[in-house]
């Protein structure tokens, strides 16, 4: 996502709500004393980033049912295997096969990874509106499923991409043991993110997200859990 995205969804978001001017800076990179705090939460890493001009962390609280700022600017919504069986179900379709051909698209984007470099992803994406094409691929539209109270129509059986917002997450290899890091994507939708001296006001959160996003990652990432390794014939 570019500074000027980023910039824009800020401007919008300030019309409902109060973005702290120093979050802002940070959010548009103009801030650039920042430390990664790493933080184990069971078995997930959350990566924090602590301000050392400031001497405060970055943390987060989800303003739902007052805010559903992702809901209504979701880039794209991509599915795991595990989601194409409950959606698919939910949505009352028997096969997977029909359920992907009429309620899916098959995307390939790129996307930064933890370091900054570009990976180049194919995901099979839900639609967030019913004609949704390829050209809307990664830009804001509001998601079909939002009902007119705020909530999602397909609760609990959502999207696990949509339980992990405004988490990204990734796998690492330590020591051949699997371990899944997190940390905050800031795209500047979210009005959730604050400062604090110290991680103490997050722990609940910090303790949720850690089980949400491992499973998700295990569910995206069948062959690691399974204890089999990929193979690449190059
Ligand atoms: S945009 Fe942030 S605060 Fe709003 S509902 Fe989503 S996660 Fe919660
Ligand atoms: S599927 Fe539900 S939770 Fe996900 S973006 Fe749509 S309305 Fe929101």
């Amino acid at each position: 996502m570019s500074q000027n995205e980023i910039e824009e969804s800020l401007n919008l978001l300030e019309k409902d709500w109060v973005v702290d001017p120093i979050l802002r800076k940070f959010m548009l990179g103009k801030v650039t004393d920042v430390s990664d705090y790493p933080l184990k939460v069971r078995d997930v890493i959350f990566h924090v980033p602590y301000l050392n001009s400031e001497k405060k962390f970055i943390l987060w609280k989800c303003f739902w049912p007052d805010c559903h700022n992702c809901c209504d600017r979701q880039g794209r919504l991509p599915l795991t295997s595990d989601d194409l069986i409950t959606i698919g179900k939910g949505l009352k379709y028997q096969k997977s096969s029909d359920f992907i051909k009429n309620e899916t698209l098959t995307v390939t984007y790129q996307e930064p990874g933890p370091s900054g470099q570009l990976t180049t992803m194919t995901t099979v994406n839900l639609k967030r509106k019913k004609d949704e094409t390829e050209a809307d691929d990664g830009t804001h539209i509001s998601c079909r499923f939002l009902d007119e109270k705020g909530g999602c129509s397909m609760h609990p059986d959502r999207p696990g991409v949509c339980y992990l917002y405004p988490f990204s997450s990734w796998l690492e290899n330590e020591k051949g043991n699997v371990r899944v890091h997190a940390t905050y994507q800031f795209t500047g939708d979210c009005p959730g993110f604050y400062l604090a001296d110290t991680l103490d006001p997050m722990k609940d959160e910090f303790k949720d997200y850690s089980k949400t996003i491992y499973d998700y990652n295990m569910a995206s990432n069948r062959t690691n859990r399974e204890g089999f390794g990929s193979v690449s014939f190059s």
